[in-house]
């Protein structure tokens, strides 16, 4: 029995020097295809319901291994948080994205462009600088930009998160929670903090049609949400049924499937014309 426990102490210690060997060669593969340029933002649509236009893109990396092909993010995000990658990456994609709002609005497209920031990035001091920088260098209104930011950070570093979220709202700038309802069970950070859209989850929108909890969620969340004078978008549409359900319950507008994939920026500045002209 002991040498069956000492096989097993040491198989686990194995792997898990293999896990961790994994993740720092990956994460020295990150370092290297940040200097050798190897990313590039996708683009999704989401659609005002009110208006049935595209008001709004939200970025999405990705990385072209070239190996590998395209890496998606759930891959070598959650490597990057866990050192400092994650700000060098997080300010490519500030620079990138106003970079694409200047030429979508010399394209007489002027939507807005949503990113994600990481909660290491919040806490960076220079984040705040950087994206003003950047505005000015591609000449963008801070108007046509977005951040999304998650629950965890709202709650977690109230402080830190307060300040920013106000500086750059103050600056122009709109906000989302990103993946409403999977964190934290407190709402009290609703009333406190700087935001103007909630982003349902699509956890809760992929059984919306059929569901009666999703249904009673997702419509409790949409007219607290409205009483908050906040705006509500829903996340992983991918049906004309979760589409109907979401259109008779008053939200806002809508992201999935359904309308597009994220989308190399060629193809959604092709849809972009699809989309007006039709
Ligand atoms: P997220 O911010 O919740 O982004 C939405 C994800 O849902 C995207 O996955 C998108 O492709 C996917 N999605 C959209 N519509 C549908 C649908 O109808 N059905 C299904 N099944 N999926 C849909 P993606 O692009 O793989 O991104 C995954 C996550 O990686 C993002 O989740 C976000 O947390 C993170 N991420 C992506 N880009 C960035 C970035 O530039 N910076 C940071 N920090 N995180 C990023
Ligand atoms: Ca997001
Ligand atoms: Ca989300
Ligand atoms: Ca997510």
């Amino acid at each position: 029995n002991k040498n069956k426990r000492q096989m097993w102490v040491q198989f686990y210690t194995d792997e898990m020097k293999a896990a961790s060997h994994r993740e720092i060669e990956l994460e020295n593969e990150l370092r290297l295809a940040i200097m050798n340029g190897e990313f590039e933002l996708y683009f999704q649509p989401i659609i005002d319901l009110a208006t049935d236009t595209i008001v709004k893109a939200e970025a999405l990396i990705r990385w072209n291994h070239p190996e590998k092909g395209v890496i998606n993010p759930d891959v070598f995000i959650p490597i990057a948080e866990k050192s400092e990658l994650i700000i060098t990456l997080g300010k490519w994609v500030i620079s990138r994205a106003c970079q694409v709002a200047r030429q979508l609005c010399d394209l007489k497209h002027c939507i807005k462009i949503s990113m994600n920031l990481s909660p290491s990035q919040v806490y960076d001091e220079d984040l705040y600088n950087y994206l003003c920088s950047c505005v000015t260098k591609y000449e963008v209104d801070p108007q046509k930009l977005e951040i999304e930011v998650t629950e965890g950070v709202l709650v977690e570093s109230y402080t830190n998160t307060d300040l920013l979220l106000n500086k750059i709202r103050d600056y122009g700038l709109t906000v989302s929670v990103d993946d409403f309802g999977t964190g934290y069970s407190s709402l009290s950070y609703l009333k406190k903090l700087p935001i103007d859209y909630l982003k349902i989850d699509r956890s809760f929108v992929q059984d919306v049609a059929t569901d009666d909890n999703d249904k009673a969620i997702v419509k409790a969340v949409i007219g607290m949400a409205h009483n908050l004078n906040l705006k509500v978008i829903a996340e992983g549409v991918e049906t004309n049924e979760q589409l109907n359900f979401l259109v008779d319950n008053h939200c806002n507008s809508v992201q999935g499937y359904l309308f597009s994939k994220p989308v190399k920026l060629e193809s959604f500045i092709d849809l972009l014309n699809d989309y007006t002209t039709t």
